[in-house]
């Protein structure tokens, strides 16, 4: 078993492919839902007024957002910056044009050096959704 310190509160746990403990996830999760339904019953809101209601910090309100679980409509709360182009939005890591191109892109790649019996066997796709989560939870 591999033991890690959690990176948030520094206890011992048993690393499962995350930097912190299965506590500190609970605990964002709860976050995350109160989060969510402010959001919910509240639309409007800014991130500074969801932070300062909730009492949650908005660096975390942050990460919700760059996760892609949470998006606030409000035009002035685009603090998100597509990590491709730019381009601001409000959800996720990339805009729409860019998930576009970067999909069309590893289309035409599958034909080039990829080994198709990896692809046949679904693991390729499986190892993209794995660094993806990784990188998500920073
Ligand atoms: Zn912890
Ligand atoms: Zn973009």
């Amino acid at each position: 078993m591999d033991i890690r310190n959690c990176t948030r509160c520094g206890k011992i746990y048993a690393y499962d492919g995350f930097n912190i403990c299965l506590k500190c996830r609970r605990e964002d999760e709860d976050d995350f839902e109160i989060v969510k339904e402010y959001i919910n019953e509240n639309p409007g809101a800014t991130i500074s007024e969801v932070s300062e209601a909730t009492e949650i910090d908005s660096k975390k309100i942050i990460e919700f957002l760059r996760q892609g679980r949470l998006e606030i409509k409000d035009e002035n709360n685009i603090i998100l910056k597509c990590e491709r182009c730019g381009a601001s939005i409000k959800t996720g890591r990339f805009c729409d044009k860019c998930v576009l191109e970067m999909q069309r892109e590893f289309k035409q790649s599958i034909g080039g050096g990829v080994d198709p019996k990896n692809i046949r066997d679904g693991k390729m796709k499986e190892r993209i959704k794995i660094t993806d989560k990784y990188r998500n939870r920073e």
